[in-house]
C-alpha cells in the first residue's frame, strides 16, 4: 500500500499593540478546530492536488489588541501542538502567523509557536510560515523555521496568494528533500504601516524590487517586513528575509543585505497618502472645508491597529469646538448599548460615553437622544455586533457593544443613513480602507494621541532595541545577517 504523505496546517495569528492597557485573551480570537478550520485557509486543496493529505489543527485569528496573556497563549498553543500526530508520514508543516504577536512575559509569540512546532516534529521536517507584512520578525526564528513568505501588498490584498506561495515553497522543499535556513537581516526602523502603502512610491518601488529579485537572483524566496510600530519589544522593527536555494547561502545573504539596505535608504520617504494634521488645526481645516462629507480618521484609536476603540477624546474636542453635522462611526461602549435596550426612538437620556475598556481613554457626559438600533461587524471575523445610533450636540454617534472597526460602506446600509447628510464622517482607523477611500470626496487623518498614535516619536516605548529610526536619527548602520547562537533545528 502506498502511504500518503501528510502536511500539518495551522493558524495562530494576532497583531499585538503593547501600548494599550487591554490584554488579549482567548475571547479575542475567532477559532475553528480540526476539519472546521480547513475552509478558513486557502491551502488544503492545493496540498491534496499535489498528493498530500492536509492534517488540520487549529485556526485562531485575533482582533488586533494588547499583548496576549501567557496562560491564554499556552492554552491555545497546546491545542495546536496536541493535534500534530506523532506520525512518521508527517512530511511538512504549514503555518499562518501574523508575526507581531506579543505575549506578556514571553515576547514574540510567533517565535515560541515555531519553537514548539519544531520540538514536536523534530529537525528533519520542513516548516513553512506565511506572515503579515507588518511582522516584527524575531531573527531567532531562523533557527526553527525553513521557509518564510510575507505579504507584498498594503493594504493587504494578497493574503490568499501569500498563503499559497508558502505552501508551494513547502512542497518544493519536501520533494527535493531540502531544509533551508532563512537568512534574516533586521533593519533598525519602525516604519509606520499607514505611511507605507504599496500602491504609491516608495512602497510600490520597493515591492517591485522584491519581485525582480525573485525572478533574476539565485534565491528561493525574498520577503520584506515593515514591522508593527506599536509593539514595544526588542524584536520590533523591519526585516529582510531570504530563503536560499540549495547550496546558495551566499547568494541569499547578499540578496537579504541588498533588500535591507533598500528599505533603510527609503526610510525617510514614507508618507501618509492623506492629509495629516494635529487635532486642533485639523478641526479648523474641517470647519473651512467645502467638500462634504469629509472622511476623517481618529488615528490614535485605530481598532485595526489594536486601539481600544472606546476613546471619546475626539468627540469631546469636537463638542468644545462646536462641530456639528458629524457622524462618529463609531465608538465602543457596551453599558451604553445595554442602557438603550428599552428606549423608544426619540427618547432623551443622559449618559456617559467611552472609557469602558481602557482606563486611558477619555469619557464624556452627554445629553443624548436615542435614534435607532443597528449592527456593526467585528473584525476580522465579520460577526454582527449589537449597536445603537444616538444624537448629541448636533452630531450622530454609533455606539457598539464590542470593538468593531468600520472599514467599508455597509455601515450606512445597516443604519439606514446617507453619507451626504453629514459634513464629517469620523472613523477609528489609520488609512482609509479601499472602499472608504474610493467613496470619500476628501479625507483627513487627525494625529490624535492614543495606543495607535501615528507619530511614533511620541509613543512611550521601553523595550525597543536602540538605536532605531525615527526615534534615533544620528547613527550609522550596515546590514548584518543573523548568525545562530543555538542552532535550534540542527540542520547541518
Ligand atoms: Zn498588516
Amino acid at each position: 500500500m502506498i502511504r500518503v504523505k501528510k502536511i500539518v496546517i495551522g493558524v495562530f495569528e494576532l497583531e499585538s499593540n503593547s501600548l494599550t492597557a487591554i490584554c488579549s485573551t482567548r475571547a479575542c480570537f475567532s477559532m475553528a478546530f480540526d476539519r472546521d478550520m480547513i475552509p478558513r485557509v486557502h491551502v488544503a486543496d492545493y496540498f491534496e492536488s499535489e498528493g498530500f493529505e492536509a492534517i488540520p489543527t487549529i485556526y485562531a485569528s485575533g482582533v488586533p489588541a494588547g499583548p496576549l496573556l501567557q496562560s491564554e497563549f499556552d492554552s491555545i498553543l497546546g491545542e495546536l501542538i496536541e493535534r500534530i500526530p506523532n506520525d512518521p508520514e508527517i512530511a511538512g508543516v504549514w503555518l499562518k502567523l501574523h508575526g507581531a504577536m506579543d505575549v506578556l512575559e514571553l515576547g514574540s509569540g510567533d517565535l515560541e509557536i515555531t519553537k514548539a512546532v519544531r520540538a514536536k516534529v523534530g529537525p528533519n521536517v520542513p516548516v513553512s510560515i506565511a506572515f503579515d507584512m507588518h511582522a516584527d520578525v524575531d531573527e531567532r526564528i531562523a533557527d526553527y523555521a525553513n521557509c518564510i513568505r510575507g505579504y507584498r501588498t498594503a493594504p493587504h490584498t494578497d493574503i490568499e496568494r501569500t498563503e499559497l506561495h508558502a505552501a508551494e515553497l513547502l512542497v518544493h522543499c519536501i520533494r527535493i528533500g531540502y531544509l533551508p535556513r532563512p537568512v534574516i537581516v533586521k533593519v533598525p526602523v519602525i516604519a509606520n504601516g499607514d505611511s507605507m502603502t504599496t500602491d504609491v512610491e516608495p512602497g510600490s518601488g520597493i515591492i517591485e524590487q522584491l519581485w525582480n529579485m525573485e525572478a533574476v537572483e539565485d534565491i528561493l524566496c525574498p520577503s520584506l517586513f515593515l514591522g508593527n510600530p506599536w509593539v514595544d519589544s526588542a524584536c520590533a522593527g523591519a526585516a529582510a528575509v531570504v530563503v536560499p536555494n540549495p547550496g546558495k547561502e551566499a547568494c541569499a545573504q547578499e540578496a537579504a543585505c541588498k533588500l535591507a539596505q533598500l528599505l533603510w535608504n527609503q526610510k525617510d520617504r514614507f508618507r501618509f497618502r492623506a492629509k495629516t494634521m494635529e487635532p486642533e488645526e485639523g478641526i479648523d481645516w474641517m470647519l473651512s472645508c467645502a467638500k462634504r462629507p469629509l472622511f476623517v480618521s481618529d488615528t490614535g484609536d485605530n481598532i485595526t491597529g489594536g486601539g481600544s476603540g472606546d476613546d471619546a477624546g475626539l468627540i469631546s474636542l469636537c463638542m468644545e469646538r462646536n462641530v456639528t453635522g458629524a457622524l462618529f462611526a463609531g465608538i465602543t461602549d457596551r453599558p451604553l448599548v445595554e442602557a438603550c435596550e428599552n428606549l423608544q426612538p426619540g427618547a432623551a437620556f443622559h449618559c456617559e460615553l467611552g472609557g469602558t475598556l481602557d482606563p486611558n481613554s477619555v469619557r464624556v457626559s452627554l445629553d443624548a437622544v436615542f435614534i435607532r438600533k443597528g449592527v456593526l461587524e467585528d473584525w476580522p471575523a465579520k460577526a454582527p455586533v449589537e449597536s445603537v445610533l444616538i444624537r448629541a450636540a448636533g452630531n450622530d454617534i454609533i455606539v457598539s457593544a464590542k470593538r468593531a472597526p468600520v472599514c467599508d460602506m455597509a455601515v450606512f446600509r445597516n443604519f439606514s443613513l446617507q453619507p451626504h447628510d453629514y459634513r464629517f464622517i469620523v472613523f477609528k482607523l489609520g488609512y482609509l480602507w479601499p472602499e472608504l477611500y474610493e467613496a470619500a470626496p476628501d479625507s483627513l487623518m487627525l494625529m490624535t494621541r492614543g495606543s495607535t498614535c501615528e507619530v511614533v516619536e511620541k509613543c512611550r516605548f521601553r523595550s525597543l532595541a536602540r538605536p532605531i529610526y525615527p526615534l534615533d536619527k544620528d547613527f550609522v548602520w550596515e546590514p548584518v545577517p543573523y548568525k545562530s547562537e543555538c542552532g535550534g533545528k540542527d540542520q547541518e
